[in-house]
């Protein structure tokens, strides 16, 4: 069994670490925040006062942060992981969800330390991570994604390995980007069938069967009641956070614009979020696009 050391114990993290001990692995975790650390200690994790105590004697080091600032943070800076763990080589695993270069950048960094590293963000929210039924996209060697594999396994259900560095965090910006388009689509669609006088239930039965079913239709329904446990039904509760859903789109259209590629819809899809994150409600779940666009005029 493994000794982990887990940074950033958030919505994600939290869980995520929590399985890890289900598992029989070792989890020593850190976060700013304490309410997090004593959720650890309730699930039979340790916890630590820094990142370096949380990662001393870890033979995998496994980080689940924000944005990629964050990353850089505790990898790169002054004391930071890379070099307080060097001596022990662990293995080391980022699955936030960041931009492709700092991803890049950190496991070469890891690299010139003599440390492995794979970038694995994840699909599945919040209840993914309880129910370890994560998809996990990895970049990486070979020989470092054979290594991970089993300590992914304990936290998810299809653990992919994408290609190289930075290539889980490119599909992943690519499945958020196609997401965050598709969920303002359903939202569309249900907002007019109520003009149209229809009932979302009987909207929801039909379409969940025809050709515009999606995830974000059948199984995360933005306008509430169709589907019960959806954050629809719970005045928008993350899930997955608004601020984060612009966050990932940001990042699809930074890396658009970085290759040249056309994602007209993709950079809509941003203006849109980043308005519900402007006017307060970047705290709640990413389907709230929904309530918001029911509040905009048509023109
Ligand atoms: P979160 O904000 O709930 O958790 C992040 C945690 O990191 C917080 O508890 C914060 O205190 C901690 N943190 C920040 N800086 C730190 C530092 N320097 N040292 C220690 N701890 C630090 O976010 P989340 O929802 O858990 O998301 C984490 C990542 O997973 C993001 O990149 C997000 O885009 C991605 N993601 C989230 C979901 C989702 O449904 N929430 C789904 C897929 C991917």
């Amino acid at each position: 069994m493994a000794t982990i050391g887990f940074i950033g114990l958030g919505n994600m993290g939290g869980p995520m670490a929590a399985n890890l001990v289900k598992a029989g692995h070792s989890v020593t975790g850190y976060d700013l925040n304490l309410g997090a650390l004593e959720l650890l200690a309730k699930a039979g994790g340790k916890t630590a006062a820094s990142a370096a105590e949380a990662t001393k004697g870890a033979d995998t080091v496994i980080t689940m942060l924000p944005a990629g600032q964050h990353v850089r943070d505790v990898y790169l800076h002054q004391g930071g992981v890379i070099e307080t763990v060097k001596a022990a080589r662990p293995l080391l695993i980022d699955c936030s969800t960041i931009d492709v270069e700092t991803a890049r950048a950190v496991t070469a960094a890891a690299v010139t330390a003599g440390l492995a590293m794979l970038d694995a963000p994840v699909s599945g929210g919040t209840a993914g991570a309880q129910n370890a039924t994560l998809t996990f996209m990895v970049g990486g060697t070979d020989d470092a994604f054979a290594r991970g594999r089993q300590i992914l396994e304990a936290m998810g259900k299809n653990i992919f390995h994408a290609g190289g560095p930075g290539a889980g965090q490119a599909v992943k910006i690519c499945n958020n980007m196609m997401l965050a388009i598709n969920m303002i689509g359903v939202s569309e669609g249900f907002l007019l069938a109520q003009k149209l006088g229809l009932d979302w239930s009987k909207l929801h039965q039909i379409c969940a069967t025809a050709t515009s079913n999606s995830w974000a239709l059948s199984s995360y329904c933005p306008a509430p009641g169709p589907v019960p446990n959806a954050p629809s039904n719970r005045d928008y509760a993350p899930g997955f956070a608004a601020a984060l859903m612009a966050k990932d789109v940001k990042l699809s259209q930074e890396a658009a614009d970085a290759t040249g590629t056309p994602t007209p819809l993709g950079a809509q899809a941003l203006r849109f979020y980043q308005q519900v994150v402007d006017e307060g409600q970047g705290g709640k779940d990413f389907s709230v696009v929904f309530r918001w666009l029911s509040q905009q005029k048509r023109g």
